[in-house]
């Protein structure tokens, strides 16, 4: 079969690393448009259970990642001038441009081609090109827009601005501050993902955003600005930028999910708040169910019907979990007259997917102390 695959991202990476390991006579071609150290952003993290999907998946790339993980247990919460533990959580963090660098390796050790520096413009033509065209190609997916038509897109803008830093402060576990002034409250989501570097992640709804004149600072003034409202968190470590803007997030829905040989996968065909940290995690799953949909199936449109109908119910699973933790991050101001207990027990339930008992179970230390609050 030849697969034509736009994007190399994780999405687009890991699909091709899956289908040529399954049959090495596969022609798999990779275009992306960047080159191969070229990436925004700093740190992703997996989940233990992610984890454990890789490495049945493919065990050489498992190995590779998790040789470079930091990983923690405790997600923390700082409000005003205290801070809460909740410990039993499992994840780990990695660098992205190191998870891509791994999966490009094993990608060419494979045998698949990557055209790195390589913009494709002409869709159909390429389309018309091959078996199977794989548009793992994004959040803002030009193949989406191209096929709009036929795969019905949904896009939400949301209204929250957010933008993504780094730092050499080392957040050790997954640490969401609340700092307010004068503009409103602002939040940050952070950790380390290797042993110098945190990724530095903060948001604020659009009155905070308007209000601090974020519009018409350059970004330099804003990079100093936010460093100024987390001046206690952040130490004497200034935030790193990586041609860091504010943007808006966009959820993503796409009622079909492939178009005669053409498929979308990652970001371009959903996306899940950040906040839930799932991103990553969904489009290399994504990836694994694809490929596993092509191992049984006859051709290719039983292959792309079969990933749809057996996908689709755990994206939206998933999509709705992080549509409740978006929601409580845009309404983030309602819950600042909260203790910082109140507030963990809060965060840690927003997305309806952690309940009193499992934190209970993960950490009763924690637990004990939000009960203790009314004595
Ligand atoms: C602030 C923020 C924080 C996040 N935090 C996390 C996290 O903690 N954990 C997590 O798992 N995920 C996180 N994510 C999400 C994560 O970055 C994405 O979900 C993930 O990268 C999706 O993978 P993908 O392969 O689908 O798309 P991408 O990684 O976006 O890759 C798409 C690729 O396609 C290329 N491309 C696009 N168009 C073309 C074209 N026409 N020709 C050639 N190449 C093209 C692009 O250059 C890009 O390399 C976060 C996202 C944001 C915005």
């Amino acid at each position: 079969m030849k697969i034509n695959i736009i994007g190399g991202g994780p999405a687009g990476l890991y699909f091709a690393i899956l289908m040529k390991k399954a049959d090495p006579s596969h022609q798999v071609n990779v275009y992306e448009r960047n080159g191969p150290d070229d990436t925004f952003g700093w740190g992703v993290v997996f989940s233990g259970k992610t984890l454990a999907n890789l490495r049945a998946a493919d065990e050489e790339s498992h190995a590779a990642i998790t040789k470079e993980f930091e990983a923690w247990d405790n997600v923390d919460i700082v409000l005003r001038a205290s801070k809460v533990s909740i410990h039993g959580n499992s994840f780990s963090g990695i660098a992205r441009l190191q998870l891509l660098n791994i999966l490009q390796w094993r990608a060419e050790e494979l045998g698949v081609n990557i055209s790195f520096r390589t913009e494709i413009s002409d869709i159909e033509t390429l389309r018309n090109n091959c078996d199977l065209l794989v548009a793992a190609d994004g959040v803002n997916s030009g193949v989406r827009s191209r096929y709009a038509d036929q795969l019905k897109p949904n896009l939400d803008v949301r209204s929250n601005r957010y933008i993504w830093y780094g730092t050499n402060q080392l957040f050790h576990g997954l640490t969401l501050t609340f700092r307010e002034n004068e503009a409103g409250v602002f939040a940050a989501h952070s950790y380390k993902f290797n042993t110098t570097t945190s990724t530095f992640i903060v948001e604020c709804d659009p009155q905070t955003w308007d209000r601090a004149g974020l519009s018409t600072k350059s970004d330099e003034e804003t990079r100093s600005y936010i460093a100024n409202v987390f001046k206690e968190d952040l130490g004497e470590y200034p935030l790193l930028t990586n041609n860091s803007k504010w943007l808006n997030f966009v959820l993503v829905k796409n009622a079909n999910w492939f178009f005669k040989n053409l498929v979308l996968l990652g970001d371009a065909l959903h996306t899940a708040h950040f906040s839930i940290g799932s991103g990553t995690k969904l489009a290399m799953e994504d990836a694994i169910a694809l490929a596993e949909c092509f191992k049984r199936a006859t051709d290719i449109t039983q292959a792309l019907s079969d990933f749809a109908a057996l996908r689709r119910p755990i994206i939206e699973d998933y999509q709705a979990a992080a549509f409740e933790s978006m929601v409580w991050f845009e309404n983030a101001a309602d819950h600042m007259h909260l203790s910082t207990i109140e507030l963990a027990f809060s965060a840690m339930t927003r997305s309806g997917r952690v309940s009193y008992d499992d934190l209970r179970k993960r950490s009763p230390e924690f637990i004990q102390q939000y009960e203790s609050r009314k004595s």
